[in-house]
């Protein structure tokens, strides 16, 4: 009852702060698009905040030549077009970024005693982070074409990773109405995400293995093809210090989409077949060869694993050429092996550990599962492209939250002349 009757008496208290300036800026002013927009009255407009519902009196103006309204306090005060306030947004952006809109909006109403529809919650946070979205594509695009410079993080971090991977979202009927894909339909139901994860090393833990610098990570996911996702890619690269780190390193799962976005983005980077995918392969491989290996299996997978902790794929070549196949198997085999030869100079795993390198992309995969899986792929969603977009653009702010708030503050960027 304390809390109902604070949340009234502050919504009045705003209210009274909010109608000391009516929002009268002359008689005519700038209607944005070059003419001049006249006064007409002073109407109401009523907008929900962290303090509950607050009606504001200010002036209202008109342009003949575009026949739209419009009244300057709105935008002063961020809610133009909008029924929430910048407050309520982004507290309504966290509960909806972090589960399911009718969660969100129980849980608004529980905690913090704003009451919203399920609809407005999600309106509300597809808005917003379908904004935050387009403000990471046009700062990539400043960045890209070198027209915003970030000055090099500070400290200097030593090593910089960039990890990719890709998930599929599950989609309505319509999003996947014409593409193939896996179902027992042939009918696609899901849409892949790319998923980017970037973060710095400085040093190795006690036990000598490399550790990730705390609050050092980013995301960037994008429904888009890898050359769209490549300019993302770079630009985030470029705002993370890749121009000045020592050490740059692209860890991907072998796919040869990721190391063409790797050669086009950044090619000096050196690039790492994520271990752990390289070892699934490997059972792959042998099971290929199961019919010849019979009781020497397990003994033969042992020794191909240490091959391949110590990158020596012309080990693993050796001992697959060691068996004469024809046909099929011959056919099956190769393309296994194949996996390991395009991919050899990628898994020097021994020398990458010697430099103190980490040789897994379990980060992006975490990601993956914790941007994506956890919000988007509960039990019965079906998510339209720009609605998943807008979701997952705000899980990857979450995410990059704690390094933005240290390093993306105002004096860490500037402009070229
Ligand atoms: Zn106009």
């Amino acid at each position: 009852m304390i809390r109902a009757g604070m949340l009234k008496l502050g919504a009045g208290i705003l209210g009274e702060l909010l109608a000391a300036d009516p929002g009268f800026r002359g008689t005519r002013l700038d209607c944005g698009n070059g003419h001049q927009a006249e006064f007409v009255s002073y109407r109401d407009k009523t907008f929900d905040t962290v303090l509950g519902p607050v009606t504001l009196r200010r002036a209202w103006y008109h342009c003949a030549a575009c026949g739209h309204g419009l009244a300057p306090r709105d935008a002063e005060l961020g809610v133009a077009g909008v029924s929430l306030s910048p407050g309520l947004t982004a507290m309504n952006d966290k509960a909806a970024a972090a589960g399911p809109f009718a969660g969100a909006a129980a849980m608004l109403q529980d905690l913090a005693g704003v009451h919203l529809s399920v609809k407005r919650v999600e309106r509300a946070a597809e808005a917003s982070g379908a904004a935050h979205a387009a403000q990471v594509r046009e700062r990539a695009a400043l960045v890209a074409g070198r027209k915003l410079v970030p000055l090099p993080p500070s400290p200097l971090p030593d090593m910089l990773y960039m990890l990719t991977d890709g998930t599929g979202v599950p989609m309505t009927a319509r999003e996947t109405a014409g593409r193939d894909g896996k179902g027992e339909d042939g009918r696609a139901r899901t849409r892949e995400v790319k998923l980017a994860v970037f973060f710095t090393q400085d040093e190795l833990d006690d036990d000598g293995c490399p550790a990730r610098d705390r609050a050092s990570s980013t995301c960037i996911a994008s429904f888009e093809t890898a050359s769209v996702f490549a300019d993302l890619i770079k630009a985030e690269g470029i705002r993370r210090g890749a121009d000045h780190v020592r050490q740059l390193t692209f860890i991907g799962d072998g796919a040869a989409w990721i190391w063409n976005l790797a050669a086009a983005t950044f090619p000096e980077a050196t690039q790492i077949v994520d271990l752990y995918h390289a070892r699934e392969h490997l059972h792959s491989l042998a099971r290929s060869l199961e019919f010849m290996l019979g009781d020497r299996y397990q003994e033969w997978l042992a020794a191909r694993a240490e091959d391949l902790d110590y990158g020596d794929i012309d080990g693993i070549e050796a001992a697959v050429r060691e068996f004469p196949l024809e046909g099929l198997k011959k056919e099956e085999t190769g393309r296994e092996l194949g996996y390991f030869l395009n991919n050899a100079p990628r898994m020097r795993y021994r020398w990458f550990r010697s430099r103190g390198l980490f040789v897994g992309s379990g980060v992006v995969e975490a990601g993956c599962k914790t941007i994506v899986g956890q919000r988007l792929k509960q039990a019965g969603m079906h998510w339209t492209t720009s609605g998943a977009d807008s979701i997952i653009a705000l899980r990857c702010r979450e995410a990059s939250a704690t390094w933005e708030a240290i390093c993306n503050t105002p004096r860490t960027q500037t402009r070229t002349a």
